[in-house]
């Protein structure tokens, strides 16, 4: 399909693989991004695996206008853009709980404004990125899309109450069309190792830190939690690679396209790992040792969180392709060859079974 898309956050670690996705896929998108979490690098690097140069726009949804502007533009030049694709935002539970204000402040006030400028514009369709972190503490598990949202997180809170706004905004008007996507726990990088996570302090999640120790930026990995009710103490995530999820955007742009009303959808495999098995894979799968250390739970954990992806799989025809041995594989490739994220001076090879256009 070939409609012009309005990408939020689209500079940052899920938006960048979601644009190679959609570039595929045929459609046109337009990054708007303040950087506040994202070099313009990773721009360049998505067009040297597309060779779509995409457009991009340097701006932050709270500056009255700015959404507006470059919505008015692109009607201009005859090219209106027809849905958004909303991933701005901060991500950071612990940040969230010591500074709530920002997260109230950016997630849900910045997704107001830009809902303000969709109206003035007429564009009825988006795809916001939400999180698992919804549900707050699993009542069940696998986590069904019915499951209440009793966030216990600021940043969970601010993904509910966005969604909350989406879905009273769709029942006011028949006419508008929103896709919740709840993400599990993407990880993992393009194939081509180009583009990946990129975190701007210490990594708060698991993954980021494992890559970090393994090219030796870090000297061990924290185990938080032995004593959980899992298969070997440690805490249970779903993890899924960040290609697969972009693929559910696609996916999900699809279907609102063609769908209005609110929906609510799961993005995950289903199938639970623990902290000491992902371990394991990456080494396996890498050959590279992960020094780690027992330390005591971590305040705000669940013992486990997994998803029930048949929504996903029945509405969208999405279900995840990569296994655990691929993220880590392909994670290790990206933190190989950018040992410092963007800031690394040379650029790695890409594989060869992946095609590398140059712009
Ligand atoms: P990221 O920080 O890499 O990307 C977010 C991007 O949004 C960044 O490029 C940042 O500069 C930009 N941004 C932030 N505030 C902005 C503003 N006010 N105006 C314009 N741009 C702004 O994070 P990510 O991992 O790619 O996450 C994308 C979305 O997915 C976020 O909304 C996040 O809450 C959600 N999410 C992420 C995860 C995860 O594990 N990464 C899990 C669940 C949900
Ligand atoms: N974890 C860990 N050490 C770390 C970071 C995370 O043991 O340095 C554990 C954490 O307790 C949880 C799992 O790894 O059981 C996944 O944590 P992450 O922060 O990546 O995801 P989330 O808990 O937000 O789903």
């Amino acid at each position: 399909m070939s409609l012009s898309l309005l990408v939020t956050g689209g500079a940052g670690y899920i938006g960048t693989h979601t644009l190679v996705e959609l570039i595929a896929a045929g459609f046109r998108p337009v990054v708007f991004d303040n950087l506040s979490n994202s070099s313009r690098q990773s721009l360049d690097r998505v067009a040297r695996i597309t060779g779509v140069a995409v457009p991009f726009v340097e701006g932050d949804l709270r500056t009255p206008g700015a959404v507006a502007a470059v919505l008015a533009a692109w009607a201009r030049a005859g090219d209106p853009i027809q849905a958004v694709l909303h991933l701005a935002g901060c991500k950071a539970v612990g940040e969230s709980v010591a500074d709530p204000l920002k997260y109230y402040d950016n997630n849900v006030i910045g997704t107001q404004h830009l809902l303000h400028a969709m109206r003035d514009h007429g564009i009825k369709r988006l795809v916001f990125s939400s999180s698992a972190t919804v549900y707050g503490v699993p009542q069940h598990l696998p986590l069904r899309e019915d499951h209440p949202m009793v966030p216990n997180n600021p940043y969970g809170r601010t993904k509910a109450m966005v969604e909350d706004m989406l879905a009273d905004l769709c029942a006011a008007d028949p006419e508008f069309g929103a896709v919740t996507l709840r993400y599990f726990n993407p990880i993992g990088a393009h194939a081509s190792g180009l583009i990946g996570e990129n975190p701007a302090d210490t990594p708060n999640n698991l993954f980021p830190y494992i890559t970090q120790v393994a090219v030796g930026r870090r000297a061990k990995l924290s185990v938080f939690g032995d004593d959980y009710d899992t298969v070997d103490g440690t805490g249970v995530r779903d993890y899924l690679h960040v290609t697969d999820l972009a693929r559910g955007h696609v996916a999900a742009a699809n279907y609102v396209h063609a769908q209005p009303g609110f929906t609510a959808i799961n993005l995950g495999t289903g199938q639970g790992t623990s902290v000491l098995e992902l371990i394991a894979a990456f080494e396996s799968s890498t050959g590279v040792a992960i020094p780690w250390l027992g330390s005591p739970r971590r305040a705000g954990d669940v013992a486990a969180s997994f998803a029930d992806s048949t929504k996903a799989q029945a509405l969208l025809g999405w279900s995840a392709e990569r296994s655990v041995a691929d993220m880590c594989r392909d994670g290790w490739h990206w933190q190989q060859g950018n040992p410092q994220g963007y800031d690394t001076v040379a650029t790695p090879r890409a594989r060869e079974d992946v095609a590398v256009a140059a712009i």
